[in-house]
């Protein structure tokens, strides 16, 4: 299934790489909330958590792997918060998993 992550991982939409391996590939926010806000995404196209299988775990435990490495290059030796939204009331916007990097600041302790 093609999306907006999918052509950003292909390079037919541009973006600010900031990291990428076989399985993962990781960008710079359009829209920051952060001084760091990256999006770390796996290169195979699953829409949200609720789509997590046996067949595409694997894929995602390769992203999680990435984060520490990711945070380092990001110079977050202070520490970071990783979210992932899910579905309407999650405020997901692009139907394809990502984990949203934030750091570079003390982050607000806020839930909504
Ligand atoms: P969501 O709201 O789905 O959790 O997050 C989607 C994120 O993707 C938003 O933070 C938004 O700023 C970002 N975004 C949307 N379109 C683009 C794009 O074309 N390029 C980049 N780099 N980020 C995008
Ligand atoms: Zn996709």
């Amino acid at each position: 299934m093609e999306c907006l992550f999918c052509s950003i991982i292909k390079g037919d939409i541009p973006s600010a790489k900031v990291f990428e391996n076989e399985h993962v590939y990781a960008f710079k926010d359009i829209n920051p909330n952060a001084p760091v806000h990256v999006l770390i995404v796996p290169k195979t196209h699953i829409s949200s958590i609720d789509d997590i299988d046996a067949g595409n775990v694997c894929a995602v435990a390769e992203v999680l792997k990435a984060i520490p490495e990711i945070a380092k290059i990001c110079g977050l030796e202070n520490g970071y918060r990783v979210i992932t939204n899910v579905g309407e009331d999650g405020g997901q916007t692009v139907k394809h998993l990502h984990f949203h990097l934030l750091g570079g600041t003390k982050l607000a302790v806020k839930l909504n």
